[in-house]
């Protein structure tokens, strides 16, 4: 059954709000995006009443959520401060938290990580993260997560890049996320893997213009509100860049870890470069570099040309006494295999790419198993 907006607007005229008038009259909701029955939107509030709003948020999730045909929903509650206001209180556990702003570290400062809970169940958040879009940062994230799973580990892989998400085409899957009794949504399983994308809820090609708070909120649920069940590692697939939202997020996601995924050219690894500093801003260490697209393997004759230069993440890494873990050829196959759904260490276990993966994901394993050999 097609789903409409406006009973989507119907359903959430009868959620009341502390400003004693309905969601809908409140003028905090955005567009409200339906794909597929999928719905999704945020309410907009100032941070300061941010908690008195989950509660509208959950609601306005059940009523969406009653209307007939809609398979699944997410709202994000986004919580805005505006300038010269005080600090919003932190809710202590789960739901949504107001946005932290970004605080200089240094003296007197509070830790970033303060407010941060684990998440149950979780054992370690590793981040992939690149200082710019196209670098192969997701295809890197996946075939990291297919390789700690090949070395006996339970990962799951969060897609937070909101902006383009990339793990349905990766994964090949389009199914819709269900919802348990708890309300946790139920991640999509592939490859063994927990998924979990705002791309199985809005279409990929939905043009989504995120502001900073609306990625953290729509992460935190993707985080929190899904049953993920015992996971040693969850690999999240960053948003490209070093803007505000990436940092906010860098800073409120617990992370153990960053990893971070350049290619050879000088002008990515100035971004590489960014990436680093911005997690070390936020106490977040970094595991190691990544060079994908370190040189070209001629899908033919196997000859390497090394044609966007080579080596530079590595010594980049060195020069930033960073890890370097290993350099991923341009290769046909890993692209055809992510274009066709399968990565290549699901398609091809046993081939030259998923054995340099699997190095990778050796030290990024060792790294997270022993906390001293973590370099801040
Ligand atoms: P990002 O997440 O950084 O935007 P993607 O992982 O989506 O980048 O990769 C961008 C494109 O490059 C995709 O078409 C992907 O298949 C391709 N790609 C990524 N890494 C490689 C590689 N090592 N060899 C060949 N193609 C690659």
């Amino acid at each position: 059954m097609a789903v409409d907006k406006s009973q989507v607007l119907e359903a959430l005229r009868a959620v009341a709000t502390p400003r004693g008038v309905p969601l809908t009259d409140a003028k905090v909701l955005s567009e409200i995006a339906v794909s597929d029955g999928k719905v999704f939107f945020s309410v907009n509030v100032d941070a300061n009443e941010a908690r008195a709003w989950e509660d509208v948020r959950a609601r306005a999730e059940a009523a969406a959520r009653a209307v007939p045909g809609v398979t699944a929903v997410l709202v994000a509650l986004t919580a805005e401060r505006r300038p010269g206001a005080a600090p919003a209180p932190r809710s202590p556990s789960q739901g949504v938290k107001p946005v932290a702003q970004h605080r200089p570290h240094g003296a007197g400062a509070e830790s970033p990580m303060a407010g941060q809970a684990p998440i149950p169940g979780i054992g370690a958040i590793i981040a992939v993260a690149s200082g710019k879009g196209g670098v192969g940062k997701s295809t890197t994230a996946i075939n990291l997560a297919l390789s700690l799973r090949d070395l006996g580990l339970r990962v799951g892989l969060l897609d937070a890049d909101i902006y383009g998400p990339s793990v349905p085409r990766l994964a090949g899957s389009r199914d819709k996320p269900a919802v348990d009794d708890k309300k946790k949504m139920i991640p999509i399983k592939r490859f063994g893997l927990p998924l979990m994308s705002i791309g199985f809820l809005v279409e990929e090609e939905t043009a989504m213009v995120w502001r900073g708070p609306m990625v953290m909120s729509a992460v935190r649920q993707m985080l929190w509100d899904v049953a993920w069940g015992e996971l040693d590692v969850l690999v999240v697939d960053m948003p490209p860049g070093t803007g505000d939202a990436q940092l906010t997020l860098a800073q409120q996601v617990p992370l153990k870890g960053a990893v971070i995924v350049s290619t050879p050219q000088d002008l990515a690894l100035i971004d590489a470069r960014r990436g680093i500093a911005m997690f070390d801003k936020v106490n977040v260490p970094t595991l190691g570099v990544i060079e994908n697209m370190s040189y070209f393997q001629c899908p033919h004759c196997g000859t390497r040309s090394d044609i966007f230069g080579h080596g530079g993440a590595r010594h980049e890494a060195e020069r930033l006494k960073v890890p370097f873990l290993g350099e991923i050829p341009l290769h046909m196959s890993i692209r055809t295999a992510s274009d066709a759904g399968t990565p290549v260490v699901e398609s091809e276990p046993n081939g030259p790419h998923a054995a340099i993966y699997r190095s990778i994901a050796e030290q990024i394993k060792a790294r997270i198993a022993s906390p001293s050999s973590v370099t801040a």
